[in-house]
């Protein structure tokens, strides 16, 4: 299937299951083996990890988010870790995040060890992020930061990855010996692009993208995934496909009922089956989303093939609204310069994270061309997308609710 046709929904093909599945479980730490390292807090044990890349640090496959600051984040960060939770990720730009770590190592501070501590920071070039580094590490209340990632690389910069400036910032800032590893996230079209280009550069240790199971095999993406695995550059999934999608029963995927497992669990079972993927991140924003996400990863299991098609065509039949992130074809249909995938991800922010105040923001920071859909053919938007998104439906409500 040529990655820039419109597609049948049997056109899909989960790339790393047919080759991967059975021997899946062999990649995961299993629980016991950390269970003496709940404390403190005398919690569940340690949830089942990963190996990270290169970095030879085993992480746990779930990763506690703070986008948006939830409520009580002091509150949930102490739960997630009770719940077997050691990777932790936050950010410059969610408010104050970073503040609440900071708190919480002042009040327990044999947790900084204990965890692995991911942030992020915007920079316009690659060179200003050692200067960022301090500031950080103020804000955080640590002395060390486990994996530094360039916040959201853009299209133009996508080069980044393979250039001689981010190589040599990278190095500049690991030789502080303030963080231990360096890499990006990306929400970016370009972002087969910038994966192949890390591929290649051959410095960036972790990359954070948002990712769907369900990526057509010989898509662009696929591929750039398949080049980061073989470098060993680890892969940390986010913004999980959702909206209408997780709301979806248990009974309609009847190989989630036999396995009582919700439709979110489901949905990470599914990353989790791609042994490219060491972690999901995921901003749980209370206790019972924790629970729900830490016992998915106690029970961790890959999924086989058809499990897969199976919760997909259940996924795809309730709408989902959340864009999973490709090179930005609805747009391209549709004929319009509107970000379509960013504005149906903001709605999901807005109407299903629960981050309306970051979905705001998020949307005010597009430019006004970037926001104008009015005009755009959003049934061809529609047929060109992976999952469907209703932009029909969608973008009115944007305008709406975000406008
Ligand atoms: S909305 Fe669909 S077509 Fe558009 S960028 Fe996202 S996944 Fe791709």
């Amino acid at each position: 299937m040529s990655e820039s046709g419109s597609m049948d929904r049997r056109g899909f093909l989960h790339a790393g299951v047919a080759a991967t599945a059975a021997g899946l479980a062999a990649g995961v730490v299993r629980a016991q083996d950390a269970a003496g390292d709940a404390k403190p807090g005398e919690g569940k044990p340690v949830l089942p990890r990963r190996m990270l890349g290169k970095t030879g640090v085993e992480v746990t496959l779930l990763n506690q988010g703070t986008v948006g600051e939830p409520a009580a984040l002091d509150r949930l960060l102490r739960f997630a870790y009770r719940e077997g939770v050691r990777y932790f990720d936050t950010a410059e730009s969610y408010r104050n995040a970073e503040t609440v770590f900071k708190a919480w190592f002042e009040a327990q501070p044999e947790v900084r060890k204990t965890i692995f501590l991911a942030t992020k920071h915007h920079v316009n070039r690659p060179e200003e992020m050692l200067d960022k580094v301090d500031k950080r590490l103020e804000r955080l209340g640590t002395d060390y930061i486990d994996l530094l990632f360039f916040h959201g690389l853009s299209t133009n910069q996508k080069d980044w990855p393979k250039s001689k400036e981010m190589k040599d910032a990278i190095e500049a800032i690991k030789k502080t010996g303030k963080v231990k590893f360096v890499g990006f996230s990306t929400h970016d079209p370009s972002i087969a692009e910038q994966l192949q280009n890390a591929a290649k550069g051959g410095f960036i240790d972790v990359i954070m993208l948002r990712f769907s199971p369900w990526l057509e095999k010989d898509s662009a993406l696929n591929k750039a995934l398949d080049a980061c695995h073989k470098a060993n550059i680890g892969l940390v999934s986010m913004k999980q496909i959702a909206g209408q999608a997780l709301k979806i029963t248990q009974a309609r995927v009847p190989s989630l009922q036999e396995k009582n497992l919700t439709p979110a669990q489901g949905l990470l079972h599914a990353i989790w089956t791609d042994e490219r993927f060491s972690a999901s991140c995921v901003t749980m924003r209370n206790q019972d989303q924790t629970r729900e996400n830490a016992d998915a990863a106690r029970r961790f299991e890959p999924l086989k093939l058809s499990e897969l098609n199976e919760l997909r065509d259940a996924l795809l039949a309730a709408g989902p609204t959340m864009c999973p992130n490709c090179d930005g074809r609805c747009a391209v249909a549709a004929g319009t310069k509107a970000k379509l995938g960013d504005l149906a991800r903001f709605y999901t922010y807005h109407e299903d994270h629960g981050i309306r105040s970051h979905a705001r923001e998020c949307y005010l920071e597009l430019a006004a061309e970037e926001r104008d859909w009015l005009g755009a053919d959003l049934a061809a938007a529609r047929e060109a997308c992976h999952n469907k998104l209703d932009f029909a439906k969608i973008l009115p409500e944007v305008d709406r609710l975000l406008g």
